[in-house]
């Protein structure tokens, strides 16, 4: 439902909590986010109100230059804690969150199954993480593995993936009309988000996803390609109006 991605110099955890809080209303049953802390992935999750989120943040603190949060309206799944994004893939090195609904993902879960695959979710979300982690397991680059990965999904997403194999970039696509994905420039720091309003606070100059593209977000820049690797020169937009 919500997406909020950020990586820079500051501490990632209070940008992606608000941010999340400027896209409640939008509605959601679930929330939660990651960062990468130390070199590995760090995840906090809860059913219910946001509140519920920054008291699990408060209880276990989490802290990073680079993270992804959600906020979830449960389609394939019942919102609990174990279903809120993020969700990470078996080796606990990549994470995603993702609007939309993955179309075959029964097959997706019953193909990855037969590989040995191992879900700790019921949702639809969490097959796009294990394709990538069979992709990222068979020698690929996260974004290389991300491409592989997202040709394999029916149905409109937006999903942004992070990995400490690559703990410098956020990758994030857009497929279909699953709510946007846009990338927002700050000095030494890029947001991403699913909506304007999540990053306004931060920067107004951004670049919105069209279907079937992909951005490899770093600190200092972006490079956005079709889903099929072409590259797409961009038009920046600076958003001059209080949405
Ligand atoms: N289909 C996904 C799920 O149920 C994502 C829902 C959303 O867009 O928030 O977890």
């Amino acid at each position: 439902c919500g997406i909020v991605g950020y990586i820079g110099d500051k501490d990632a955890t209070p940008i992606i909590i608000n941010g999340l809080k400027r896209l409640e209303y939008r509605g959601y049953d679930s929330a939660g986010l990651a960062v990468i802390e130390n070199s590995h992935i760090e995840v906090r999750r809860d059913a219910g109100k946001l509140a519920n989120l920054v008291n699990r943040v408060a209880e276990r603190p989490l802290k990073g230059k680079i993270g992804i949060g959600h906020t979830r309206w449960a389609t394939h799944g019942e919102p609990s804690e174990r279903n809120a994004h993020p969700h990470l893939g078996q080796t606990g090195k990549v994470v995603v969150v993702h609007n939309g609904i993955v179309e075959n993902f029964m097959e997706l879960r019953e193909e990855l199954a037969a590989e040995g695959v191992l879900f700790n979710s019921d949702t639809d979300t969490e097959t796009i993480v294990h394709l990538i982690e069979r992709y990222m397991g068979a020698g690929s680059s996260l974004e290389q593995a991300a491409r592989k990965a997202l040709v394999h999904l029916q149905g409109a997403h937006g999903i942004v993936v992070m990995s400490t194999h690559e703990p410098d970039k956020i990758v994030c696509a857009r497929i279909g009309n699953a709510g946007g994905v846009v990338i927002g420039k700050g000095e030494n720091e890029m947001f991403i988000a699913s909506d304007i309003p999540a990053i306004l606070e931060h920067t107004r100059r951004v670049v919105f996803l069209e279907s079937r593209q992909m951005a490899v977000v770093t600190q200092n820049g972006y490079e956005v390609t079709t889903l099929e690797g072409a590259k797409v020169a961009v038009q920046e937009h600076t958003v001059g109006w209080d949405p």
